[in-house]
């Protein structure tokens, strides 16, 4: 999606030791085409900051703050309960965040920020000097989804002869996969379900693009190293079938990585904060043993099929 205002980005890890090889910088840019029921950073799914609001930090009953309802020019506080309350459908088109701005405890606070290539590489060029062997990995939401501000970024990078990894869902058009994929060295790219109605019914999108998209980059010059990704979900795409239609998938492209991740409920403050709720706030996180037996068979196919952090660089 193209702005004029750079791009909106919402975290940014330095000394990141799991998105790629050494120690790098990891940018999380703000949008996602998807909608995974399961995401872990539900901050990052819309490209437009937004607010978060934590109870446990608010000083409302506590001390009577109620500072951010004073600083918002609309009244779209009101406090009640010892709480602040925010009438979300009168902020829309805002843009001033004066609440955020009035909260000094952090209890209501904005997510993202926009920055120009330029600034960005300054961060990417003061990191530098603590990588070890590293570079820079872009994550999100999903980077593809602010490809002008992202090809800008890394062409940026390449002339520097920084070391650029991407992890996405690789949903976009395929010339447009492809160009950003011209510039990236390690590519992580997701299979979330090989059957696309399962796939849409969890993500809000078929797979057959995603699909296209990674047969054409393992048939192209491109020289890069893509593992690909499963978030394994029990009782979604753990079963051995489905793992065995990945591994044909894999067999007919000629790919051989695979890295399998574990559900973990890590992200259930966020969506909590964001006033959403989790719809996987009761699924069981990810077993080991379960894992192991889905490396065996990835294994056994000639596969190399790395279990969460432990991916060989
Ligand atoms: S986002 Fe704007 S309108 Fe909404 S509460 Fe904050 S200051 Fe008020
Ligand atoms: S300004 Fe912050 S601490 Fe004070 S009432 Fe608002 S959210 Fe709570």
């Amino acid at each position: 999606m193209k702005t004029d205002k750079g791009g909106l980005i919402f975290d940014i890890q330095g000394f990141s030791v799991h998105d790629g090889p050494g120690s790098r910088t990891t940018v999380f840019l703000s949008g996602c085409p998807l909608r995974c029921r399961w995401c872990a950073n539900p901050e990052g799914r819309e490209l437009r900051r937004q607010l978060l609001f934590s109870a446990q930090k608010c000083l409302c009953e506590k001390s009577g703050c109620q500072r951010c309802a004073t600083a918002c020019p609309r009244g779209a506080i009101t406090v009640s309960g010892g709480m602040p309350k925010r009438d979300a459908s009168m902020c829309k088109g805002c843009g001033s965040f004066e609440c955020a701005r009035a909260c000094y405890h952090e209890a209501l606070r904005l997510s993202g920020r926009w920055y120009e290539a330029e600034e960005l590489m300054q961060v990417l060029r003061r990191d530098r000097q603590f990588w070890s062997a590293g570079g820079v990995t872009f994550s999100g939401g999903d980077p593809l989804f602010q490809k002008d501000f992202l090809l800008d970024v890394l062409k940026r990078c390449r002339k520097e002869a920084i070391h650029t990894a991407i992890e996405t869902a690789g949903y976009a058009e395929t010339a447009d996969f492809l160009e950003v994929m011209s510039y990236i060295d390690l590519a992580f790219v997701d299979i979330k379900h090989m059957d696309s109605g399962l796939h849409k019914r969890e993500t809000g999108v078929g797979n057959e693009r995603i699909l296209q998209n990674i047969s054409r980059l393992s048939t192209s010059p491109w020289n890069g190293r893509l593992i690909l990704r499963i978030p394994v979900i029990e009782g979604y795409n753990d079963g051995a079938e489905h793992i065995r239609e990945v591994i044909r998938f894999m067999k007919m492209n000629g790919l051989f990585e695979i890295n399998i991740l574990p559900f973990h409920r890590m992200g259930t403050t966020k969506w909590t904060q964001l006033g959403l709720e989790y719809p996987y706030g009761r699924q069981p996180p990810g077993s080991e043993q379960k894992l192991k037996e889905i490396q065996q068979l990835f294994l056994f196919c000639d596969i190399a099929c790395y279990i969460g952090s432990e991916v060989v660089y």
